[in-house]
């Protein structure tokens, strides 16, 4: 079966943007696939985060995925600092990598210009690291997003360049995968764009029925449409398309033809919306919960990744310690 190996920023809760454009297919990828998922917290480090929020964030991850229905028994969940194998592999790969294109990477340059005061050498070497998160198991296939798409080329390049260097065909070339060929994008509630941590929109999925309430109420609308079936501007789509991601399909329509027949009231529409949210979230919340109790269940599945990671891990680098030349 093939191999598909995905990390986890360890960047705060869950929210429906993460769910529906990823999270979702994590857990029927792990049906149809070999699949390992880490939390990557030594990528964490550029941002110099405190030590207890490292700690905190990685037990919030590993219960919200769990709450999701990745099943530690099926898919390793582990967490990157327990596979010393890849920062040996992020070595030898750093030293093929040059200064010229990793200065090129599109979000190394957005970094350079967003915080200037920090542009360090874990920033440079982003790629090469996220290579060796990947190559170190010898992964087929990475489930990513657009904004990932340059560091899978560089991370093919890399697996190239190892293997023209030392005249072999080691490692090969990992694939981009993508879930769907139409890109999810999951709106925010403030009219436009698309809902994120940064964007401040966003509905986490360990929200409680009031908060949930609170946000929908005050989504951004417009006065109503003046004409009969006219086009939902781009505020009022929104609603709509996340009516079809949590509401069941009879619901939809009846606000759809409200809509069109402009007899719609949007008060009407948010209150079904924030119900409909929570119904859809309040499962998973109280697993989130659950979960986050039972230190002694998340601490085993992390010795259950780590031990899975680091057999793969440890073959490879073997491996590839003979050929370059060590023992
Ligand atoms: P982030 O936490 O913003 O780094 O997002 C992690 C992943 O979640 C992204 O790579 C996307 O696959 C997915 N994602 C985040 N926000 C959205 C959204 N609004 N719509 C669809 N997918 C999203």
């Amino acid at each position: 079966m093939e191999k598909v190996i995905s990390g986890i920023r360890p960047t705060g809760n869950l929210h429906l943007g993460n769910y529906f454009g990823a999270v979702k297919s994590f857990v029927r990828m792990q049906k149809e696939f070999n699949c390992m998922f880490f939390i990557a917290d030594w990528h964490s480090l550029t941002t110099h985060p405190k030590p207890e929020n490292i700690r905190q964030s990685v037990k919030t991850i590993l219960a919200e995925y769990l709450a999701c229905g990745i099943d530690p028994e099926v898919a390793p969940l582990y967490v990157q600092s327990d596979v010393k194998e890849v920062l040996e592999l992020y070595l030898y790969l750093n030293m093929n990598a040059y200064l010229g294109e990793l200065e090129r990477v599109t979000s190394f340059k957005e970094k350079v210009r967003k915080q200037p005061d920090n542009v360090n050498a874990g920033l440079l070497t982003y790629p090469s690291l996220m290579a060796a998160d990947i190559l170190v198991h010898k992964a087929d296939k990475v489930p990513v997003g657009k904004d990932q798409e340059q560091n899978m080329e560089m991370a093919r390049l890399f697996a190239r360049r190892f293997n023209r260097i030392y005249e072999v065909e080691y490692f090969k070339e990992p694939e981009s995968y993508h879930f769907t060929n139409k890109a999810i994008k999951v709106p925010g509630l403030d009219g436009s764009g698309k809902m994120g941590k940064s964007e401040g929109n966003a509905i986490y999925l360990v929200d409680d029925e009031a908060t949930i309430k609170k946000k929908v109420m005050r989504a951004v609308t417009d006065s109503g449409p003046t004409m009969l079936n006219q086009e939902k501007p781009e505020a009022i789509k929104n609603l709509f398309t996340l009516l079809e991601l949590v509401s069941d399909k009879q619901t939809y329509d009846y606000f759809d033809d409200q809509y069109n027949n402009m007899t719609i009231r949007y008060g009407d529409l948010k209150k079904q919306l924030a119900s409909d949210i929570n119904a859809f979230c309040a499962p998973i919340r109280e697993r989130i919960l659950d979960f986050q109790q039972n230190e002694e269940y998340l601490q085993k599945v992390i010795r259950m990744g780590a031990q899975a990671a680091s057999e793969s891990a440890a073959k490879t680098i073997q491996e590839v310690r003979q050929i370059v030349g060590f023992r």
